[in-house]
């Protein structure tokens, strides 16, 4: 735990928290209008996988695979575009984001990193996706909600 960290200090709303165990946090991110964009976080504060314990890589694959496959179920996306900067915030967090059919030219591929980080997305339509993510999760690989 960083004391300066906003990750570590949990700076985030978490009421769109839709997964969490003790290597691992999912939740939807507060700063964008595109519904589906989840970010997967570790507990501990590492910069990259590089610092990631033995425990935290066993899970991430199967973890990683379980949220993004949800993602393609709940968003109907062509792609599933992830990312970690850990420029802002210098605690690893992957960016895991919904591109779907009619998303702006300007913002697909590497343009993504320049998509608008406001306005943010309704609190209702991101606590409905959250709902249905939580359930999708435990279905699909069976992990639970702490
Ligand atoms: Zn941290």
């Amino acid at each position: 735990m960083e004391k300066d960290c906003l990750i570590c200090k949990q700076g985030f709303n978490r009421d769109y928290v839709v997964y969490e165990d003790a290597e691992w946090l999912i939740r939807h991110s507060e700063e964008t209008n595109i519904l589906g964009y989840f970010i997967i976080q570790t507990q501990g504060h590492i910069l990259d996988l590089a610092g990631a314990s033995d425990k935290e890589c066993a899970s991430y694959g199967p973890l990683l695979k379980a949220l993004t496959a949800s993602i393609k179920e709940l968003t109907d996306c062509e792609r599933v575009y992830t990312f970690s900067l850990a420029e802002a915030v210098p605690h690893y967090h992957l960016h895991v984001i919904p591109r779907r059919e009619n998303f702006p030219r300007a913002y697909k591929g590497r343009g993504i990193t320049a998509y608008p980080t406001e306005p943010a997305c309704a609190s209702e339509l991101v606590e409905e996706i959250c709902r249905r993510m939580r359930a999708l999760l435990n279905r699909q690989s069976r992990l639970a909600v702490n």
